[in-house]
């Protein structure tokens, strides 16, 4: 029996994490489970797994979580500071799937306890890079990639030496947007904008795969991940998300990682790794898909991929700029405050404002979070 975090458990990646483990009880003992706000939803799941303790991030639902958990015995908690030491009680497994940079400083705090990070939420290495890496080596952590395209390159790599890669190549969906002319992108709306064609997701990462700001944040990603070389990395249209992501070794072979477009799939993967568990995902039909396309991306309509290559070539402090400035103006997006394209133009607009130090510590990339949400908010009511 392994023990298993879930941070973030109410979210999408929680849902399909919590999925697995429901078929495969006997296997796992649930440590902490996590939610922003909805207590009782994380109430429900906490009961239903026999959690440890529970904890929303938003202290003001800590007695409604109380309520709903009166008499079963589990802990409840609330707050940024519950929020780490739920990451701090040190799980076999913790699953990363709070969304966005606020998932840092919890999953710093588990790998910390030097356990399995079976990492979702990529906003967190994008903005810590460096500082995440080092921490994940001096506690002998093992950091498992869940993001589909990273977890297909971890597996195409399995038994290879990476100074024979060639290329890594990103594969993405291109978003509900792809084909669409500019005039148009102009003028898109929240409700198209998380209409994702293949996958089901939360809504902050549904508007980064249409504005290509995802694949932007995952090259950042597999840039920290997979040390070929940025170089080495890029990234192709796949509009059909069946091909995961590939690996081009120098001898001309290509190893590629197929799938659902199920993130059961990557999760399990996480989940049981060296070796396999079931999932309830219907096998890959090819003939009934017909045809896989491939096509280049197209950086005039969709910036945010150059905007994170400079980015992550710059280094230091600049993807943890690009990151928040992004999570500002997908809120704002959200809220109807600005409109889509105004997205990267507002994140190009923040980067281009200064150029903070490079973060040494996990207090250093909160600093720089925070002090481009400001410019990034600044420059929203000034729209
Ligand atoms: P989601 O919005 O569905 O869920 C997010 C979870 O984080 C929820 O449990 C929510 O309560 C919690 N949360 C939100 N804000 C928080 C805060 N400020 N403090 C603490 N907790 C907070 O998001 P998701 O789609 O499940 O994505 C989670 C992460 O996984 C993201 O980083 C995303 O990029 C990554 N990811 C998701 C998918 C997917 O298919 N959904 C695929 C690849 C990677
Ligand atoms: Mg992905």
């Amino acid at each position: 029996m392994r023990t298993l975090t879930v941070l973030g458990a109410t979210g999408s990646i929680g849902a399909s994490t919590l999925d697995l483990i429901r078929r495969n009880r006997g296997d796992w003992r649930v440590t902490a489970l996590t939610a922003h706000s909805n207590a009782a939803e994380l109430a429900r799941l906490a009961r239903e797994f026999g959690a440890e303790v529970a904890v929303v991030a938003d202290e003001t639902h800590l007695p409604a979580l109380r309520d709903a958990l009166a008499g079963s015995g589990i802990e409840a908690a609330g707050g940024p500071a519950a929020l780490v030491e739920a990451g701090a009680r040190g799980a076999d497994v913790t699953v990363a799937a709070i969304v966005g940079c606020a998932g840092l400083a919890p999953t710093m705090a588990a790998i910390e306890q030097g356990g399995v990070i079976a990492l979702a939420n990529k906003e967190a290495l994008v903005s810590a890079g460096e500082v995440m890496l080092a921490a994940v080596a001096r506690h002998g952590a093992t950091l498992l990639p869940v993001d589909s395209e990273h977890n297909a390159i971890f597996q195409c790599l399995c038994g290879n030496d990476t100074a024979d890669v060639r290329w890594i190549t990103l594969t993405a969906s291109g978003g509900p947007f792809r084909d669409w002319s500019w005039d148009r992108l102009t003028a898109a709306t929240p409700a198209e904008a998380v209409r994702h064609p293949n996958w089901d997701m939360g809504a902050k990462i549904s508007v980064d795969s249409a504005t290509m700001f995802n694949k932007g944040l995952e090259l950042i990603e597999a840039h920290h991940l997979f040390p070929v070389g940025l170089d080495r990395l890029r990234i192709i249209v796949h509009p059909q998300s069946v091909v995961h992501s590939m690996v081009e070794y120098r001898d001309g072979s290509t190893l590629a990682q197929l799938g659902p477009s199920d993130m059961r799939v990557p999760i399990a993967s996480a989940l049981a790794w060296p070796r396999r568990m079931d999932t309830p995902c219907a096998p890959l039909d090819l003939a009934e898909i017909g045809e896989l396309t491939f096509r280049k991306p197209d950086e005039v309509r969709f910036p945010a991929t150059r905007l994170a290559r400079e980015a992550a070539q710059a280094g230091g402090a600049v993807p943890a700029v690009l990151n928040a400035a992004n999570e500002i103006a997908v809120a704002a997006f959200l809220g109807g405050q600005i409109s889509f394209t105004r997205i990267a133009a507002q994140v190009e607009d923040v980067l281009g404002s200064y150029a903070p130090p490079a973060p040494g510590s996990l207090s250093d990339v909160l600093e720089v979070d925070g002090e481009a949400r400001a410019r990034a908010r600044l420059l929203v009511t000034s729209t």
